[in-house]
């Protein structure tokens, strides 16, 4: 059974382990904020310079980011960009290089070059056509194509040959159909044709489109059927995804891929950034899914906080029974103690009557009725007093057992709960991709290390690693190299280092090291063997060679500075390796090595 008394001491221990636990946490869900914090602000950068309003929104977010505005504050701003990107969405869909359907049916027309009626017919038409731009309403469309299809078809058109044509109209030139006749409803079919084919040429896809063609060419005097149902694709269906458009989608795709994120919401995080890159998700789209992920992350966090606090409004509220029982046992003892003390009064009370009755008694007989009277009142006293004792031990045994049992599963849940939050901590401290130590486990290492260089001064260099023309091998290999790039420099770099030395994973392609106890010369030449390593490495990606190489900045720290001047020292320097040359390294005050 546990001792109550020291129970409680160790149960205090651990609500104060609990309390500086919940401090640390809270410590780490400010660094998570920052991150993010820091994430949105890059996150914004993606979207620069597409559009002065959005810039200025940006621009916005990133002060009130500077500032560190509330949540809500937070919220409003990213709401606000993007509501602007699905304008300038729109607005692109709209000035993207696909023309819209009355440009496609004007070209068509021209194309024709009809003569006569036919012209003078559509004439009008054609300069509410011109006019209409790339917004034409379904209708005008409508009203074009019954038309053409109508001259057409009564064989008023007198078609001459189709002139000469330059760019992307000379694609709208008639194709020769096998079944093509020179004038009649054949001539507007291969129009149509040719506008389809022209279609699928920019790549703009709709399930629709298919399905015309065929009827088109088995049908050619369906052609004003199948103007209609053109008409009707449009524009719902048919939008291509513009260049530039990607460029932005592919950009915040990597940003996206990038967050810092725990277990479940880096899966999400993972299936926008390829949704953006499938193209089935548009950026603003993207932006309103991301902004739900932080808030996700948030309500996370606050509810580990609850569960946290729950535990330990639980644990308090054990305390405190614990308590109780302690008092109660205190009460018990003391009642047990009164009640010894009644029961020796009670026998001595009859000891005393014993002794008088010896005393007075006038002959034997008298003497043994006192006797047999006085030790029964004795012997009554002493069943009563045990049994009143036995029931105290019951009830005792009992209150004790319940405590133990409590104190057990309360300990239990403290053991899940300190081996949740080292399962948490360690997971925050690891890159996920590469498997090594991640920023902020560098900042906590290099904290560390720099009050050590202080105290004991032993040399310490921090080396800063950059992956060549890493944005090459991603471009040119896809993104599921790069990735494979990167954990094989990391295992490279964190397999070649002391255990005594330190490597994380900086950001992006860059990774940083702290090596203790080594001079400039065998730090130097610690890097080469590391640099050497890596262009040595010998990757392929999916049977092909891909030549990786590393470029490196040291710097040793210097009396009178700090780890961040240092590292702004390697920094430099490998920007100087980069300019150098790169697959090279360079420590902070050569030229170059
Ligand atoms: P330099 O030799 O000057 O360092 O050229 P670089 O192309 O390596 O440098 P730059 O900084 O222009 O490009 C870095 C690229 O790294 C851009 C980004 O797409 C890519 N990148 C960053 N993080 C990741 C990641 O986690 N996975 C992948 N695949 N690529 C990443
Ligand atoms: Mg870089
Ligand atoms: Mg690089």
């Amino acid at each position: 059974m546990t001792e109550p008394a020291s129970a409680i001491e160790l149960w205090k221990r651990k609500y104060y382990d609990a309390i500086e636990e919940l401090d640390r946490r809270e410590q780490a869900w400010a660094h998570t904020e920052e991150v993010l914090r820091r994430a949105v602000s890059r996150l914004s950068l993606a979207a620069d310079g597409l559009d002065d309003r959005l810039d200025e929104a940006l621009d916005r977010l990133r002060s009130a980011i500077r500032d560190r505005a509330d949540a809500r504050t937070l919220e409003q701003h990213l709401e606000r960009i993007s509501h602007l990107l699905v304008r300038l969405d729109q607005r692109r869909a709209q000035e993207a290089a696909l023309p819209g359907p009355a440009e496609v049916l004007l070209s068509l027309v021209d194309a024709l070059d009809l003569e006569g009626p036919a012209a003078r017919a559509l004439h009008p038409l054609r300069k509410r056509l011109a006019r209409a731009g790339r917004e034409a309403p379904g209708e005008l469309v409508r009203e074009v194509a019954k038309v053409l299809a109508r001259q057409l078809r009564a064989g008023r058109a007198e078609a001459g040959p189709v002139p000469e044509a330059k760019g992307w109209l000379a694609r709208l030139q008639p194709r020769r159909h096998p079944r093509a006749r020179e004038s009649g409803p054949d001539q507007a079919a291969q129009g149509l044709l040719a506008c389809l084919d022209r279609l699928r040429e920019r790549g703009v896809e709709a399930p629709g489109l298919g399905a015309l063609r065929h009827r088109l060419e088995a049908e050619p005097e369906a052609v004003e059927e199948v103007a209609r149902s053109l008409a009707a694709l449009w524009p719902r269906e048919l939008s291509a995804p513009t260049g530039e458009g990607q460029a932005v989608s592919e950009r915040f795709a990597e940003l996206v891929e990038r967050l810092p994120l725990p277990e479940g919401l880096r899966e999400r995080a993972e299936a926008i950034a390829r949704r953006l890159r499938d193209g089935a998700l548009e950026v603003s789209a993207a932006v309103e899914q991301v902004v739900q992920l932080v808030q996700d992350l948030r309500r996370g966090i606050q509810r580990e906080r609850q569960e946290l606090q729950t535990f330990l409004e639980q644990l308090t509220e054990r305390l405190d029974q614990i308590d109780t029982a302690v008092r109660e046992s205190e009460r018990a003892r003391t009642e047990s103690y009164e009640e010894g003390r009644r029961l020796g009064e009670a026998v001595r009370s009859e000891v005393r009557g014993i002794e008088d009755g010896v005393r007075t008694a006038s002959d034997l007989g008298e003497l043994r009725e006192i006797l047999q009277v006085r030790i029964e009142g004795i012997l009554h006293h002493l069943e009563e007093h045990r049994r009143a004792e036995a029931a105290r031990k019951q009830e005792t045994d009992a209150r004790m057992a319940e405590l133990t049992r409590r104190l057990e599963s309360l300990e239990r849940e403290a053991a899940t709960l300190r081996d949740q939050v080292r399962a948490e901590r360690a997971a925050a401290l690891t890159d996920p991709l590469t498997g090594i130590p991640n920023r902020l486990a560098w900042e906590e290492r290099a904290a560390q290390e720099e009050a050590r260089w202080r105290r004991f001064g032993h040399p310490l260099a921090v080396l800063v690693w950059d992956i060549d023309h890493f944005k090459h091998i991603n471009d040119h290999y896809g993104h599921s190299a790069g990735d494979k790039v990167l954990k094989v420099v990391a295992e490279l770099l964190a397999g070649h280092v002391r255990s005594t030395d330190f490597v994380a994973r900086y950001g992006g392609e860059e990774f940083v090291m702290l090596a203790v106890g080594a001079g400039a010369e065998d730090v130097l030449r610690l890097a080469e063997t590391l640099r050497e390593a890596v262009s040595r490495c010998g990757f392929r990606y999916r049977g092909e060679r891909v030549q990786v190489t590393v470029s490196c900045g040291i710097a040793l720290l210097q009396a009178g500075e700090d780890l961040a001047a240092a590292f702004r020292r390697a920094d430099a320097a490998l920007y100087a390796a980069k300019r150098g040359g790169r697959n090279r390294c360079v420590l902070d005050g050569e030229t170059s090595a």
